[in-house]
């Protein structure tokens, strides 16, 4: 062998260690986030797990949701961006480890609160792609809280059934905002029924929240939007149902119902709404 091949072949195997480094810092990399301004003292955090809200009083913050637990520093950096003041509460949307997974990391310097049926949803492990060490809040409502911090409020409040069966919708009113959770996220609702979901009530649900006085919408995954916004995918859920409902009405099978709903609203095989959603529209809408 010549000493050039030799020499080659050692710039080879340098450069595939080099791309093996970088793969794997990349894997330990922790995930961009990115913060945005939604009103005045209200920020939300987009990227990886579910939006987080962020909302600066002079007596402290009140977060809506925390992410993932890996999510936790990068959350602290972006808020320590806008504001000095401590975290003193996080307010649940739900139980799910995109949204609840942080909580261990907030307890120790913050109260979470979040529904009854949450907590209840996180100690009985419901969601089963979750990691094992999801902490719950330790203080809970049934249907309705507020916090007042710094001459401000933030209201949560449990409107019904749909994503889970302990969803809340965060209301800021002198903001006329809200973070609805995943009663709103992405582009088709996840129907968590494990987890207590109904397709059935998701519209009654959002139909009582609609009754709030507000016009901006931070959904749990997605970009910022408005009423109109909301209502679109309310009336989304609302024909997923009719779908579903009518091929079930015709005696289609589960395999069959399956094929519609990937072809007709992207429904990956294999993915959460084939294993939670499907299954349990089958029964819900017999
Ligand atoms: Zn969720």
């Amino acid at each position: 062998m010549s000493r050039k091949l030799i020499a080659r072949i050692n710039v080879g195997i340098l450069l595939l260690l080099g791309s093996w480094v970088a793969y794997t810092q990349n894997q330990k990399q922790p995930p961009q986030l990115t913060l945005n301004k939604v009103k005045d003292d209200l920020y939300e955090i987009e990227g990886d797990g579910g939006n987080v809200a962020v909302y600066i009083t002079n007596e402290g913050v009140i977060l809506v949701d925390d992410k993932f637990d890996q999510d936790h520093d990068m959350i602290m950096e972006k808020i320590k961006s806008v504001t000095n003041q401590p975290v003193k509460y996080v307010m649940s949307t739900h139980y799910h480890a995109d949204h609840s997974g942080g909580n261990a990391k907030f307890l120790p310097t913050a109260e979470i609160i979040s529904t009854a049926n949450a907590r209840t949803n996180i100690l009985e492990h419901k969601q089963s792609n979750a990691p094992p060490d999801v902490a719950p809040a330790r203080v809970v409502f049934t249907q309705e809280t507020a916090v007042f911090l710094g001459g401000k409020e933030a209201r949560a409040r449990h409107y019904g059934r749909g994503h889970t069966n302990g969803d809340a919708i965060i209301y800021f009113p002198t903001l006329r905002t809200i973070h609805t959770g995943d009663l709103m996220a992405g582009t088709s609702p996840l129907i968590d029924y494990p987890g207590g979901g109904s397709v059935v009530e998701w519209t009654k649900t959002l139909d009582a929240a609609m009754k709030l006085d507000f016009d901006t919408v931070i959904p749990g995954h997605g970009k910022v939007t408005n009423k109109a916004g909301l209502l679109a995918y309310r009336d989304n859920v609302e024909k997923l149902r009719n779908r579903v409902s009518g091929l079930v009405r015709e005696g289609k099978s589960q395999d069959e119902v399956g094929k519609v709903v990937m072809a007709e609203y992207g429904w990956a095989a294999g993915s959460l709404n084939m294993q939670w959603s499907l299954p349990g529209m089958m029964t819900e809408l017999k």
